[in-house]
């Protein structure tokens, strides 16, 4: 493992109301109470995050948003504004994730502003990327994830790329049981530290946190996090469980 510190970081999607949210936070927070090595992110929905953040205020956990629009404000009907987030406290924002590209018309275009405007409201970016099974297939992943990252990351400096965070979350291993083995995991994650520090330089891209998801277990985390270029993970399913996700924040 490397000397980058671990983040663990939780994508609830449409899960948990408000009440549901606060208790799962606090039993949650009940166990990992002595935690302090590993960077714990928690993702609830954007009508949970004052609740969360309530409730993690005198800890160390970030609260991260699942989305953001790009504009300060403006006629975007549904549609949630950085300094929305960052009036609420919100640390954190997951941007790109494979299910936002696939259902709401997501590009790399509208995720290069997102991850700018992200910055320029100091909120950080947890932006996703990955391929589908047709394109790991086609022996098209590099392809893929080169072209997500000189699109999503085209409006940032070095500086910047040090400090957000990149999870490589192929899709097909997200929700189906199928985990990426070790292996492949870091191959691709070395990949992805390959193409970045071609874009910015090796310093930013020995910094940056890069995390895997797609069916991350209590039974796997062990393995993906002792891969050289794995830094963490970005959870869905087992997240949703505050057992399940203290097992996976105590890989140790
Ligand atoms: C995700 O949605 O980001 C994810 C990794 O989901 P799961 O862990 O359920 O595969």
């Amino acid at each position: 493992m490397s000397s980058r510190k671990p983040v663990i970081a939780g994508n609830w999607k449409m899960h948990k109301t408000m009440s549901e949210a606060v208790d799962f936070t606090r039993q949650f927070l009940a166990l990992v109470t002595d935690v302090k090595d590993v960077e714990i992110v928690l993702g609830p929905p954007f009508t949970s995050l004052s609740a969360v953040l309530e409730v993690t205020a005198s800890t160390p956990v970030r609260v991260a948003a699942q989305n953001m629009h790009f504009e300060q404000s403006g006629a975007f009907t549904g549609e949630i504004s950085p300094p929305m987030l960052k009036e609420l406290g919100v640390d954190d924002v997951i941007l790109g994730h494979s299910e936002r590209r696939e259902y709401n018309a997501e590009n790399d275009s509208d995720l290069a502003k997102k991850v700018v405007a992200a910055f320029a409201s100091g909120i950080r970016p947890i932006l996703c990327v990955g391929e589908s099974e047709d394109e790991r297939e086609g022996s098209r992943t590099e392809e893929k994830l080169g072209e997500q990252l000189r699109g999503d990351l085209s409006g940032i400096d070095a500086d910047q790329l040090a400090a957000m965070v990149i999870a490589y979350e192929p899709i097909w291993a997200i929700g189906t049981g199928k985990t990426a083995t070790p292996e492949i995991a870091q191959q691709t994650i070395a990949f992805i530290r390959t193409t970045v520090t071609s874009m910015f330089g090796s310093e930013a891209a020995q910094a940056v946190r890069i995390l895997y998801g797609g069916s991350v277990k209590p039974d796997n985390i062990s393995e993906l996090m002792a891969q050289d270029d794995i830094d963490g993970a970005l959870v869905g399913g087992a997240c949703l469980e505050a057992g399940s996700f203290a097992s996976i924040v105590r890989f140790q």
